[in-house]
């Protein structure tokens, strides 16, 4: 047999998908940005409103986080060639691993290269075989990466269903076990019932992890999270994890809990001991822009408020939108013909939107996953939900 063939095999399957979205011209991923603000892009030569970015507090190409960069790029250059425990570590990495400590309320916080290796970091190591891991259906892939490989019992709940959570608690039994979810989930837009999960996983003696990458800087007053929105204490969540790369405008994750938490991390988790440090510029970047998110709390009313009218209206003419109350909105489009044909649709006019289909999610509820960011002016907006609408009418997503 030649021994490449089975990988001939393989590729071929695998890329199946892909080629046959291709062949019937349903391929809207990867596609070049030539230039971007967090309120437009430049792809493929047109300009467009930008209503799928992460950027949810407009932070990117903020100059106070562009000059921090740049300095730590100066002094430091462009990478760390180490890994944290042994040269990877400079000022900037310390600094901006107190700064998310204060921001987040916690005596400390470590940081890892992405948001995914952060989940993966931080559950595959407090988790055992000997342990269980809880967690609801709808949470980040990233997660569920990370419990299969924690090699802890996995079970799941039905989304934000807080019996079925209490069935999995029963289920346990006397072992230990994390509960983990995600703060806003990332296809739906809504928030997990945090104070009652809280209080159930308590009941039964579970720890609690909350994924926030969707929730930092978006929830609460003053963006500083889901705690903040539920007007919960800090020490509600034991295990806090967020992304440095959405409302953060950098890369990384970070992990922040009590400072036994951390340096149990720091020395345990393969992720973090084998794995090189951020760069310095990525990490100086991260850490000024906690400092613009507390100096500027206006940008998260003013996200909250254009997330509000952004959902309302686009209900209001008919969409099907789900549970959304964040500036995360599924506009539901039935199948993955019309879901291909909105994206069709609003590109041509100016607005980058994108499409999630299975096995993003279930077949059943393909979607344009929209993004408000507080970046878009009210005109930018108007103009998004006009071509929205526009398209809904011309594909009969809804009436005339
Ligand atoms: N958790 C959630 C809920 C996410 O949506 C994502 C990224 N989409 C991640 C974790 C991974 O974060 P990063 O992109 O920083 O690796």
């Amino acid at each position: 047999m030649n021994p490449t063939s089975f990988l001939d095999d393989r590729i071929d399957f695998l890329g199946e998908r892909y080629r046959d979205s291709v062949t019937e011209g349903n391929y809207f991923y990867e596609t070049e940005l030539t230039g971007q603000t967090a309120a437009t892009v430049d792809a493929e030569g047109t300009d467009s409103i930008m209503l799928s970015s992460y950027s949810y507090l407009g932070l990117l190409r903020h100059p106070t986080i562009d000059s921090a960069a740049h300095a730590a790029l100066e002094h430091y250059g462009t990478g760390t060639h180490g890994v944290r425990l042994l040269s990877g570590t400079t000022t900037v990495h310390r600094l901006l691993e107190e700064r998310i400590a204060a921001f987040k309320g916690t005596e400390a916080a470590v940081v890892f290269s992405t948001g995914y290796t952060t989940n993966v970091a931080a559950v595959s190591t407090l988790m055992s075989r000997h342990s269980v891991v809880i967690c609801d259906k709808l949470n980040h892939a990233s997660i569920v990466d990370a419990c299969r490989l924690s090699g802890a019992e996995f079970l799941r709940y039905a989304h934000n269903d807080l019996e079925d959570l209490r069935r999995a608690l029963v289920q346990a039994g006397d072992r230990p076990a994390l509960v983990v979810v995600d703060g806003v989930f990332s296809m739906d837009g809504d928030i997990v019932p945090l104070p009652e999960t809280v209080a159930l996983a308590r009941e039964f003696g579970a720890a609690v992890m909350v994924d926030e990458a969707h929730s930092l800087g978006v929830l609460g007053a003053t963006g500083h999270g889901v705690e903040e929105h539920f007007g919960l204490d800090p020490s509600a969540v034991d295990v806090k994890m967020g992304s440095l790369s959405k409302a953060i405008p950098a890369s990384g994750g970070y992990i922040a809990g009590s400072r036994g938490l951390i340096d149990a991390l720091k020395h345990n988790a393969r992720p973090y001991i084998f794995s090189s440090a951020l760069p310095p510029a990525v990490a100086a970047a991260a850490a000024a822009a906690f400092d613009v998110i507390e100096a500027e709390p206006e940008r998260v009313t003013d996200l909250q408020r254009k997330a509000v009218w952004f959902r309302n209206t686009l209900r209001d003419a008919g969409f099907r939108t789900g549970d959304s109350s964040t500036p995360i909105l599924p506009l539901l489009c039935g199948t993955d013909a019309l879901t291909f044909e909105m994206t069709r649709l609003c590109r041509k006019n100016g607005v980058y939107v994108t499409p999630v289909v299975f096995p993003a999610v279930q077949k059943t509820v393909p979607r344009l996953r929209l993004v408000v960011t507080s970046a878009l002016d009210d005109a930018a907006l108007r103009r998004g939900v006009d071509v929205l609408i526009d398209a809904g009418r011309a594909t009969g997503l809804i009436g005339r």
